[in-house]
């Protein structure tokens, strides 16, 4: 059996800021446990630029920002563990891994962070009928054959679902040479950052068709094409509508789904809404000592706000590691109206790492203006007013810790839509 002070899991751009934030604020015996041979997660299939404008202030490419982090791990005496693959994890933040040179490994940690990051929904989610013929793709499955093994996976592309992955493939396929003939997308609104819809569709003049979805796949051994179709308000397609677009390739972008097998064994208490677990102001689960960050805890949209996120984990796993918890009073968070979730679930005011508190949101639907509120039971603590606000576009807004201490009983946020401009 080993013995860790922080075992990180994942190896992504959540866990490589973990672990460094966590040397940096003491914490001595810091390993990560990554199942893949390189570190970096996602990033590292991310050619395109558009990395780190808040946490660098610059341009980088995927595989650049996560090598800023990877280049001061051994100066910082971090340990990695790589081709490892964590298979079990307990409440009593006893961890088992097994590689192909050491076979089962026990690791008993003193703090663990989560940071195992998410994967793509797939066809299968989605009940889509039609054969299983070949050429149909998960759009991050396609990312990695096309940027990391050289593959190009077709010529004629439709891909379903706007959400980012989806947008900047449409975009890597047509430099590669490709046409993609159209995004579709079920929602009246896209998935994705405006951002990408413009530098990825309308700079090419890839058409985004709204309140569509596919309703068949043909062809048996490849793809042949795709029978798509409007859909009502109920999202319920209009048969009558239905139209035979020809393709070889489909690519689902259809959202991501946090990866917490793991986190569910460790008895933590859960959200529906970001199916990830509740945490509280230092990002640590109901399981006391398990902190989470990263996708692993909520789809994020950009990954700075990982980095972020992931060293608030770090610096409480280091707060939990130097002090014996004393008595906090905890305060609920609670999503109101207008949002979907909000984070983190909980606060404990002794226990803030800082000054302020940053709180991350989506909204349940977009809004050209919109009125956000912070109240507790003695009245509102803050107002602002947004603009642009949509469900891929995070929002996040600090609160003073003075502000959270006159609080009562909770605090409720709520957005609710306004024709006012007034900014407060
Ligand atoms: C296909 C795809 C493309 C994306 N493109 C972009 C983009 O262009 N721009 C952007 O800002 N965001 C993008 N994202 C979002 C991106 O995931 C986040 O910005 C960021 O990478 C999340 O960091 P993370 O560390 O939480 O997760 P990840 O980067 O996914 O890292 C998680 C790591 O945990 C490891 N792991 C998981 N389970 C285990 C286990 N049991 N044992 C050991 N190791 C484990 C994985 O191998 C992985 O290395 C993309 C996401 C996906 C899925």
């Amino acid at each position: 059996m080993l013995y860790k002070d922080l075992v990180i899991i994942g190896g992504g751009p959540a866990g490589l800021a973990a672990a460094l934030e966590a040397a940096e604020q003491g914490v001595k015996d810091v390993m990560i446990v990554e199942r893949d041979s390189g570190l970096g997660g996602i990033l590292q299939q991310c050619i395109h630029n558009g990395f780190g404008l808040h946490v660098f202030k610059e341009e980088l490419t995927g595989p650049e920002y996560a090598q800023r982090f990877i280049d001061r791990l051994d100066n910082a005496g971090i340990e990695v563990l790589l081709d490892t693959m964590v298979i079990e994890i307990t409440p009593d933040k006893r961890i088992f891994a097994v590689n192909s040179e050491k076979g089962v490994l026990e690791i008993q940690a003193k703090a663990v962070i989560l940071a195992m990051g998410c994967r793509e929904r797939t066809r299968g989610a989605l009940n889509i009928p039609g054969f299983r013929p070949a050429g149909i793709f998960t759009a991050g499955t396609a990312q990695r054959y096309v940027n990391i093994e050289g593959y190009m996976p077709g010529k004629e592309v439709v891909i379903l679902g706007s959400g980012d992955i989806g947008l900047i493939m449409a975009r890597r396929f047509t430099l590669e040479g490709a046409r993609v003939k159209c995004v579709l997308e079920i929602m009246p609104y896209s998935n994705g950052l405006t951002r990408n819809v413009v530098q990825c569709l309308e700079d090419y003049g890839i058409p985004l068709r709204l309140s569509h979805t596919v309703i068949d796949i043909h062809g048996k051994k490849r793809v042949e094409g795709v029978t798509v179709a409007k859909v009502d308000e109920n999202l319920k397609p209009i048969l009558s509508t239905a139209e035979f677009i020809s393709c070889d390739t489909l690519l689902l972008s259809v959202g991501l789904i946090p990866e917490n097998e793991l986190t569910k064994m460790t008895g933590a208490d859960f959200d529906a809404n970001t199916q990830g677990p509740m945490v509280n102001q230092r990002m640590e689960t109901s399981c006391e000592g398990i902190f989470a960050c990263g996708n692993v805890l909520h789809v994020h949209d950009l990954v700075d706000f990982v980095t972020m996120e992931a060293k608030f984990a770090a610096r409480g796993a280091a707060q939990y590691l130097k002090e014996k918890d004393g008595p906090c009073r905890k305060m609920s968070v609670i999503a109101g109206e207008g949002l979907r979730y909000v984070l983190p679930h909980a606060v404990g005011v002794e226990k803030m790492l800082d000054e302020k508190q940053n709180f991350f949101m989506r909204s349940i639907k977009p809004m050209k203006k919109a009125r956000l509120s912070i109240q507790s039971e003695n009245g509102t603590i803050k107002t602002r007013m947004l603009s642009y606000v949509k469900p891929s576009e995070m929002i996040n807004i600090e609160l003073n810790k003075s502000e959270i201490s006159k609080a009562a009983g909770h605090l409720k946020f709520i957005l609710q839509e306004e024709g006012a401009s007034d900014e407060r």
